[in-house]
């Protein structure tokens, strides 16, 4: 395995297999998390230039189940407001002895940091629109909990699949795998990436797209992203592409329905997230698991 987990990309199928296997063993028998003080004497630091709520948390709440020091950088309040760069922020925080940086940034740095700082250890905890690999790595998870194996499995994703750094690591992650189909749905403004996929095929409505799914990966709209004014008859997007009781009831019974969060209630209704296909609470959940395995693999390494 790479010192750094900067893409999905970097794992095999096999080390993807194995951290979903390692990240069980962190859950005991009631569903609590295990507190096992591995790692005493690291410390990781959180740097997230970008809003965050459950990324953010589940770092900082695995790396304190593993004994290891966290360092919640608070970057409102740092020398980037100053002017610094990031190269320069994340220097000093090596210099100070900082072993794991788990990094959100909108640009692409993460790559050229690791280069830059080689004795640190890199986690990507999103890249701009381009990728989210933990992330990945637990909605896989999430998925082999519910059905065991991805292969055969028909899956769905619908949204804002462009501004979608989910909806990237998780088609490179799910590459490995031997699915059943992998169907793109959304408004076509926001699928432009996804109309001619390298894998699996772009589906306009979305009650064609869900027919006989497995897998339902709803994805809410970045407004935060958009270049231009988004000129969007709300009402409209919704009868189209929101996830509804009545849509999902064109695939399988037994369909999971999964969300990376924030919910926006835009792009699935209320009664979807409540109903028992869903299992959005359990990816939540599932991500500090995922975490403690990459956290432990990637210090002990
Ligand atoms: N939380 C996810 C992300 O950071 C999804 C989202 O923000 O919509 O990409």
């Amino acid at each position: 395995m790479a010192n750094n987990l900067l893409s999905i990309n970097d794992l095999s199928k096999k080390d993807i297999l194995d951290l979903i296997e390692f990240s069980n063993n962190f859950i005991d028998d009631e569903g609590n998390f295990r507190k096992e003080n591995l790692f005493p004497d690291k410390i990781v630091a959180n740097v997230f230039c970008e809003p965050s709520t459950r990324t953010k948390s589940s770092f900082a709440i695995a790396a304190n189940n593993l004994g290891c020091s966290v360092l919640d950088f608070d970057i409102e309040n740092s020398s980037i407001q100053k002017g610094e760069s990031i190269f320069e922020t994340v220097d000093a925080l090596n210099l100070m002895g900082v072993d794991l940086c788990v990094l959100r940034h909108p640009e692409s740095v993460i790559r050229e940091l690791a280069e830059y700082l080689p004795k640190m250890v890199f986690i990507n905890a999103g890249e701009g629109s381009i990728s989210h690999p933990t992330q990945a790595l637990l909605d896989i998870k999430t998925i082999m909990d519910h059905k065991e194996n991805l292969d055969g499995l028909n899956i769905v994703i619908v949204g804002d699949l462009d501004h979608s750094r989910v909806t990237s690591s998780f088609v490179e992650g799910v590459s490995n795998f031997d699915l059943g189909s992998l169907t793109f749905c959304g408004h076509p403004e926001m699928c432009t990436k996804y109309q001619n996929p390298k894998i699996g095929k772009y589906e306009s409505q979305l009650e064609s797209a869900l027919e006989n799914a497995d897998v339902v990966m709803a994805l809410r709209i970045q407004y935060e992203r958009f270049e231009k004014e988004l000129n969007l008859d709300l009402e409209t997007y919704k009868s189209e592409y929101q996830l509804s009781s009545e849509k999902l009831e064109s695939a399988k019974g037994d369909a999971i329905v999964m969300h990376p969060g924030p919910v926006n209630y835009i792009e699935i209704t209320e009664a979807v997230y409540d109903s028992e296909n869903s299992v959005i609470r359990q990816q939540v959940a599932n991500g500090v698991a995922i975490r403690m395995a990459v956290l432990s693999r990637f210090l002990g390494s």
